[in-house]
């Protein structure tokens, strides 16, 4: 039996016709750029989310370099990440002309680690007299970016007790993880609503996919806000005068009602994303694979929470990864890896000046951690054969 690693056409056939209702409407009145669509799905989002404001952008990408170029973000600026995340993380900060800083990641959650952050700081920067944050090389470090890895919420409250000392700004790349939930001490708080602002990912394969590139940008300041939507048109307000130098970043209307169309069913489907992980879990623990690999972890699970984890990806862990990926393409099982590289090994960012060794449990992860095929649609059958063909494997 083949095993995709995804299969979005079940979810569009249940949607079908009320997508197809909003893009005839679209057609019909030909409005394409912003306007009432894109303003609805504003609204639910920001409720969704329990956030004061929703910018809808063009993409993931577009989000935090808007959110960047926003915060004016500039040469001589730093800005401290993890390396185990997707590429548009880093590559923002330095299409601006500042400079990514990598933090190394906690091996159990592969989210920047909180007691890594905190050392990088306390050793490679010091205080300048204006009390700025100051690099090794002099820069000025302006705010830190963590990223919610595969559906699971990074741990905020200290990263955000860090950010307060150093008087830090804290951005949330939160394009995988739109409805996770995180224990925060203050009480239950979802992912990019943490912080001063936070991001989103549409991009089809994301957990709220829209049918193409889309994005959005969530924050609670009115000001901010403002400026966000501003930065999204060319820096302009009203029409032809501009104040800043911003960029084309809007969301269409087209994908802003395919997502207002989906928005509803996200909660179901990260519920039923959450079960296929149960169910892994068990099937692996019942051909007693749990010692030759590590399934993911779950650390906010027993507290209360719904969302604790939204499983965009399931990740496992094994040194025999490569083999493994091997023997599951050869058996038509879909699966990925989740990152093949850290960012501070990618030749783009050769300039930085790091290498092997400078961040050992990425450089790990991405030797040995592997994404296997999660989706609500995903039946018990098909998770049996992934598991029986990964017992093979190990047989
Ligand atoms: C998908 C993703 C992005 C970029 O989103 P796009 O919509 O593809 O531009 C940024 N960061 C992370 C962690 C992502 O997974």
């Amino acid at each position: 039996m083949r095993v995709p690693l995804l299969d979005l056409s079940a979810q569009y056939d249940l949607l079908a016709e009320p997508i197809r209702r909003e893009f005839d409407e679209i057609l019909r009145t030909q409005n394409f750029i912003l306007g009432p669509k894109v303003e609805e799905f504003e609204r639910a989002l920001a409720e969704y989310c329990g956030a004061r404001h929703a910018i809808g952008v063009s993409s993931g990408t577009d989000a935090q370099l808007a959110i960047l170029m926003a915060l004016g973000l500039a040469p001589g600026d730093a800005v401290i990440t993890t390396a185990y995340t997707f590429f548009a993380t880093a590559g923002c900060i330095a299409r601006l002309g500042a400079t990514p800083l990598f933090v190394d990641i906690d091996p159990a959650t592969f989210n920047i680690s909180p007691a890594a952050l905190a050392q990088f700081l306390q050793r490679h920067c010091r205080r300048n007299a204006a009390n700025q944050v100051i690099d090794g090389a002099g820069r000025t470090v302006r705010a830190i970016i963590p990223v919610h890895l595969f559906g699971l919420c990074c741990e905020m409250d200290p990263i955000n007790e860090i950010a307060a000392r150093y008087e830090l700004t804290v951005i949330e790349d939160a394009a995988q993880a739109i409805g996770a939930e995180y224990p925060s001490k203050a009480g239950m708080r979802q992912a990019g609503t943490m912080s001063l602002v936070g991001s989103f990912s549409f991009y089809p394969s994301k957990n709220l996919g829209a049918a193409g590139d889309a994005g959005a940008i969530v924050c609670d300041d009115d000001g901010l806000a403002q400026r966000f939507r501003i930065f999204r048109q060319h820096g302009m307000e009203p029409r032809y005068f501009h104040h800043f130098i911003g960029g084309n970043f809007r969301l269409d209307a087209l994908q802003a009602a395919i997502l207002k169309v989906k928005l509803p069913y996200l909660n179901r489907w990260s519920a039923a994303r959450r079960a296929v992980a149960d169910i892994y879990r068990e099937e692996f623990s019942r051909s007693r694979l749990t010692n030759r690999i590590t399934l993911p972890a779950e650390p906010y699970r027993e507290r209360g929470l719904t969302n604790h984890h939204i499983y965009h990806q399931f990740v496992i862990r094994t040194p025999r990864r490569d083999e493994l990926q091997q023997h599951l393409t050869a058996r038509g099982i879909g699966s990925a890896i989740y990152y093949p590289l850290g960012l501070h090994e990618q030749k783009c960012f050769a300039g930085l000046g790091y290498g092997p060794g400078d961040l050992l449990e990425t450089e790990r992860a991405a030797r040995e951690t592997l994404a296997l095929p999660i989706y609500p649609e995903l039946t018990l059958e098909m998770q049996r054969e992934v598991v029986d063909v990964i017992a093979e494997f190990f047989a």
